[in-house]
């Protein structure tokens, strides 16, 4: 795509944009027409890791996995090539369920234990005081969690019967927030703590056991499925197709979040389809990779097929997303640099599809920059709840719906900074916080208070680093990170040292080259 069409379609979305955030609040509509929403949200699936490019031209691994249905559904709906998330789990999925950004909801990291971080030792910097417990209800207040007002429970005020498949990891072990019932869902199938399953296979009961693992892993509430040979991924399909049969007898609308725990480890083969790609020559460990990015699909392509059997495709939304870029362990994510947990696009940019009969362009592109808070209001904005008002949170998204409707309209929203923040050590990713604006994304390195600059249009892959060659620009963009994370509440990490927490951006960049030229900016 040339940075022109870039350009033309981001004016585009950005006229939209403005006019959703000043239009009246949009009125209930009657029930029986109201669109279900399905969410096919997947697991660690990075945005080369399918069929479908999500940039100009098909990438190497683009050609090596198969995902007719991903195709089916970029056919039928709206492609986002730039679309985002947190470079991990939780943080990602409960911007996802309350609309804020991760610096102000404060789940910075991924949860499980209560009171308890993940986090690596770092030579020089403790870990922030972040809520590692979670996310949960205003009723259920807890510690170290955030309290907010869950998508699911909007949804079901308004009608909607809700249902959680698949992996939750919105809280940890032993709080509110571990169990997706107490988060507004009607239905939960196989959610809990854990982001994790134990197993992906039935033989091994979706459990750890069988390697002497920890049982916090193992997956509640699939016996039916135990020594059998059902892949838990298709094990999830049925279970969501039931509840789509249930959802077509009732007659009421439905909000299905279908969230797999593919295609995060362990890395376990899905024996459907794992000759087809040992006879295609991959090597063993992206094979087994390969097999389960294709039992993925199969999913999504039993579902699209269930919703045209149960006669519901005409009045359901389906929005297809990751919650990160691809793991370490995997094959490189390029022409994108970067795994899961990094700043780079290949940590944060996630496929993301919609489709909305009637509505939405088939074979659609909207190319301008959504990030995962938006899915919030988008499904709120679909499903004509008005929820302004309703939330005990400040939320942050916006809704993308409008792109979906063909709605045009101004240039202010085309400046609408994207933030991320992930103030940890872990896994060999030490603490960044970044800001993207229009073109251009800044990154900042907690530890030694690094500044980078990237234009991620023209330099998808972050190879030049433009900040000793733009130092105004790297001055405005520090300046608006460094305002919208002390506005949000952001935890920073803090120095072995003396105690003090990492100084922001604009800071860092306000001692190595002189004054901000974003004075003048104030954060929304
Ligand atoms: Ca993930």
């Amino acid at each position: 795509m040339t940075s022109r069409r870039v350009t033309a379609a981001r004016v585009a979305f950005a006229t939209w944009l403005v006019a959703a955030c000043t239009a009246p609040a949009p009125s209930p509509l009657p029930s029986a027409r109201r669109p279900n929403v399905v969410v096919f949200l997947v697991d660690d699936l990075g945005t080369q890791e399918t069929s479908v490019p999500f940039q100009a031209t098909a990438s190497a691994l683009n050609k090596v996995y198969r995902t007719p249905a991903v195709e089916r559904l970029a056919a039928e709906g709206v492609k986002f090539p730039q679309a985002y998330a947190s470079a991990v789990c939780s943080p990602t999925r409960i911007s996802l369920l309350t609309g804020m950004n991760v610096a102000r909801h404060g789940v910075t990291n991924w949860t499980l234990r209560r009171d308890a971080s993940p986090d690596d030792a770092h030579p020089t910097l403790l870990p922030p005081e972040w809520h590692v417990n979670g996310l949960t209800a205003p009723a259920r207040p807890h510690a170290r969690t955030v309290a907010a007002t869950p998508l699911p429970a909007l949804l079901r005020d308004a009608g909607y019967r809700t249902i959680h498949v698949g992996k939750a990891h919105f809280g940890a072990i032993g709080t509110p927030g571990a169990d997706p019932t107490a988060l507004g869902f009607d239905v939960n199938v196989a959610g809990h703590a854990a982001g994790a399953p134990g197993s992906h296979l039935g033989q091994r009961n979706f459990s750890s056991t069988w390697r002497k693992g920890d049982a916090v892993w193992d997956v509640p509430g699939l016996g039916t499925y135990h020594g059998t040979d059902v892949n838990l991924t298709e094990a999830l399909t049925r279970e969501a197709i039931a509840e789509l049969e249930r959802a077509a007898r009732d007659g009421a609308p439905f909000f299905l979040h279908l969230s797999h725990y593919a295609v995060h480890a362990p890395y376990e083969d899905d024996a459907r389809f794992r000759g087809a790609f040992d006879a295609a020559g991959l090597p063993p460990f992206q094979a087994r990779l390969a097999s389960m990015i294709a039992g993925m699909d199969r999913s999504l392509g039993d579902v699209l097929d269930a919703l045209d059997r149960l006669g519901l495709a005409q009045d359901t939304v389906v929005l297809f997303l990751s919650d990160n870029g691809a793991p370490a362990q995997c094959p490189r994510n390029l022409p994108l640099r970067g795994h899961k947990l990094a700043p780079y696009e290949g940590g944060v940019r996630v496929p993301l599809l919609a489709r909305w009969p009637g509505v939405a362009p088939a074979g659609g592109v909207a190319a301008a920059p959504i990030v995962v808070e938006d899915v919030f209001a988008t499904v709120l904005d679909v499903a004509g709840v008005d929820w302004r008002g309703r939330t005990v949170q400040q939320v942050d998204g916006v809704s993308f719906a409008p792109a979906l409707r063909g709605e045009t309209a101004s240039a202010d929203a085309a400046a609408r900074p994207l933030v991320w923040h992930y103030p940890h050590h872990y896994a060999g990713q030490a603490p960044w916080s970044a800001i993207r604006v229009g073109d251009h994304k800044l990154v900042h390195h907690h530890a030694d208070g690094r500044l980078e600059l990237f234009d991620v249009v023209a330099d998808a892959a972050e190879q030049v680093d433009l900040a000793a060659r733009e130092p105004a620009r790297l001055h405005a963009l520090a300046g608006q990170l460094g305002a919208l994370l002390r506005a949000r509440g952001a935890c920073m990490p803090m120095r072995k040292q003396g105690g003090a927490p990492v100084p922001f951006a604009d800071e860092v960049a306000g001692a190595a080259g002189g004054a901000s030229s974003s004075a003048a900016w104030r954060p929304q």
